[in-house]
């Protein structure tokens, strides 16, 4: 249940600005009114730019920015109970989820500081070729200019620190628009990063109109990169209109698994069942399409069903909580309609709870319903029964995403066939496609992404290569 009651107001140029506006942020799970944020527009987008030109005309050097990024990760560790909380209360996600998101911001903010501390560029071996004989020549990496990030609700906390720390290792200002349902983390971000020391126009946060402010960092060239989570159309559109800028984006997903028939069935259906429903199924890795091979399939499907029925729904506030509200009423009735219209037999779930959507297994739908090609975002996960792991693998890479797929088997061929032909960015053996670990390259292919997050990759992207050449004597 939401505690506090609260008005933010927005960090744009070293000060937290009122706008005579107010944006009302309400829990998921109670309606109940979380805080209140200035709502910003055009105007506050302009001088948080200006800021952040402002700013990088005294660039931070790197050791300054690894020890603000490192005290953000402590601070991050103090307040624990208050970042999750946060997270639950702006967001409706479980408790249990949210203690894990604001961990694994700290571990993204611990290894920005350490690409902080190694951003380098390398030699060039120029005596290779003829015409580089008596030259050195190296390169330095240089950042790259503003950042524009731009977040979604689901991750308000760590995918917000996945834009703002790998961008202050690399040495860049930003302006950030989170998520107009869940601004409250990423606010507190922003002023955890001031006390750790960030100097003023570093960081700008713009809640607000999501429109009005894309325009202004779309079409402002000061702005040199735009860091986007969230749906594919609108991530795609602003990549098409910013065609001079960088456009890194994580898109969604409709997230299969395969289960062969000499997988681990009780290990398969335990972390299946966990991580198609976790946060409402609200992951765009959350595990949505399930392929057992025939022979299998009964057996998975009887440990399957028990353990989602298992799962405890209600209060996101609760510890013991698995699966709380989606996002908002809208999301709701679209995921109560894919449900609703489906070809498949529903083994369990597909009615509320209450307001919540009771976590809900869908056997056998066509491979043309909407929840086995679109993105479901929501707590609905699909078993199919497969004859060959050949059929497994077409029907896996039948979509037009390519983010996160898993597969459970004991056989090294297999899962080594699987890392080869499924065509994601990434791919799971022996644990469910929803597992990251924040150092890792996580990014997607086809419609799910043209980028990888994780500091080290990310900071690639906010950086650019600066070659020295040097006549020797
Ligand atoms: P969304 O509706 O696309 O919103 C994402 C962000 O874009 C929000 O801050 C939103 O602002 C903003 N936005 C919307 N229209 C815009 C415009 N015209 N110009 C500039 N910004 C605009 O996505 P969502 O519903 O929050 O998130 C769910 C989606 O994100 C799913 O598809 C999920 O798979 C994907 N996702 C991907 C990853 C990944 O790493 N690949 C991670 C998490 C989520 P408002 O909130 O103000 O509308």
């Amino acid at each position: 249940m939401a505690t506090t009651l609260n008005e933010r107001k927005l960090p744009i140029a070293g000060e937290w600005v009122e706008t005579g506006e107010w944006l009302e942020v309400r829990s998921p799970y109670s309606g109940e009114v979380v805080a209140r944020v200035a709502k910003g527009g055009a105007d506050e987008t302009r001088r948080a730019i200006d800021a952040a030109a402002e700013a990088m005309k005294d660039p931070l050097p790197a050791h300054k920015r690894a020890e603000i990024l490192v005290r953000v990760a402590g601070a991050l560790g103090r307040r624990h109970d208050e970042v999750a909380r946060l997270i639950s209360d702006e967001a409706g996600k479980p408790m249990k989820t949210a203690r894990v998101e604001a961990k694994r911001a700290m571990s993204t903010y611990t290894f920005s500081a350490v690409e902080a501390r190694k951003l380098a560029g390398e030699m060039v071996p120029m005596d290779a070729a003829q015409a580089g004989e008596g030259k050195l020549a190296f390169t330095l990496r240089r950042p790259i200019g503003i950042v524009g990030a731009i977040s979604p609700f689901n991750f308000p906390l760590n995918l917000v620190a996945h834009k703002l720390a790998p961008a202050l290792a690399a040495g860049c200002a930003v302006v950030l628009k989170p998520a107009s349902q869940t601004p409250l983390s990423a606010l507190l971000l922003a002023e955890l990063e001031e006390e750790a020391g960030l100097p003023p126009g570093w960081l700008n946060v713009v809640v607000g109109k999501a429109s009005e402010i894309g325009d202004v960092i779309v079409d402002d060239e000061r702005v040199k990169a735009i860091t986007f989570t969230g749906s594919g159309p609108v991530g795609w559109k602003l990549k098409a209109r910013a065609p001079k800028k960088r456009v890194n984006l994580e898109l969604g997903n409709a997230t299969p698994v395969i289960v062969a028939a000499d997988a681990d069935l009780e290990a398969a259906a335990t972390k299946l069942a966990a991580n198609a429903f976790s946060f409402a199924g609200q992951s765009c890795i959350s595990v949505q399409r399930i392929y057992i091979e025939s022979s299998a399939y009964r057996a998975f499907v009887d440990r399957f069903v028990p353990r989602v029925e298992a799962l405890t729904v209600g209060d996101p506030s609760d510890e013991d909580t698995d699966v709380g509200p989606v996002i908002d009423e809208g999301a709701r009735e679209r995921i109560l309609a894919w449900i609703g219209e489906t070809k498949g037999r529903v083994l369990t779930g597909g009615t509320l709870d209450g307001e919540l959507i009771r976590p809900t297994v869908i056997e056998k739908p066509p491979r043309d319903d909407k929840v086995s090609c679109e993105e479901v975002f929501g707590p609905v996960c699909t078993v199919n029964e497969v004859t060959s792991l050949d059929e497994a693998f077409e029907l896996a890479n039948g979509t037009r995403f390519g983010l996160q797929a898993g597969i459970f088997t004991t056989r090294l061929d297999t899962a080594l066939r699987a890392a080869q032909e499924l065509d994601f960015g990434g791919v799971t053996v022996n644990e469910a496609p929803t597992y990251r670990s924040d150092q890792m390259p996580y990014g997607g292919v086809k419609d799910s992404g043209n980028t990888r997050e994780g500091p080290h990759y990310a900071v690639r992207e906010f950086t650019e290569e600066h070659l020295v050449v040097v006549e020797l004597p």
